[in-house]
């Protein structure tokens, strides 16, 4: 599962674990603390020329491009997504905010830091995926 960073115009940056075709679901980034739309920050390695035995592959947001041509219709039509570079200083710098800011977070809501919540989500997840396709029943123990 990929972290996606994103920021939203009210409350700043923030980072959020997710699916891959959950994102391209739901079409996006939603802020965590408001739920409104809230932009995505894509980082990936320029590519330089794109060629049809060599595509620009954007795992992040499910995406693989022919051209750069497409590439920038793909986020013209998108000005909620953002392409850096992962070296860019104004993206390593929103990733330190946004990872402070989650940190925080994650320890307000009683969890050790991200990586514990990280760990405790995925596991979450995992089980509800499970009881979904009824791998695993959930018990129910009354007293009698
Ligand atoms: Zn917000």
């Amino acid at each position: 599962m990929p972290t996606y960073n994103g920021r939203c115009a009210q409350h700043g940056e923030f980072e959020d674990l997710m699916k891959i075709s959950h994102y391209i679901e739901q079409d996006g980034l939603f802020c965590p603390e408001c739920g409104e739309k809230a932009a995505t920050i894509i980082s990936a390695v320029p590519v330089i020329g794109a060629m049809p035995s060599k595509p620009i592959v954007i795992d992040q947001i499910g995406q693989t491009f022919t051209s750069e041509a497409e590439k920038r219709a793909y986020f013209a039509k998108r000005p909620d997504r953002t392409l850096v570079d992962p070296n860019d200083s104004a993206f390593i710098n929103h990733k330190d905010l946004a990872r402070e800011r989650a940190e925080k977070k994650a320890k307000q809501m009683g969890f050790r830091d991200v990586e514990d919540r990280r760990t405790r989500k995925k596991r979450e997840l995992k089980r509800r995926r499970e009881i979904s396709n009824g791998d695993k029943k959930i018990s129910v123990v009354t007293a009698s």
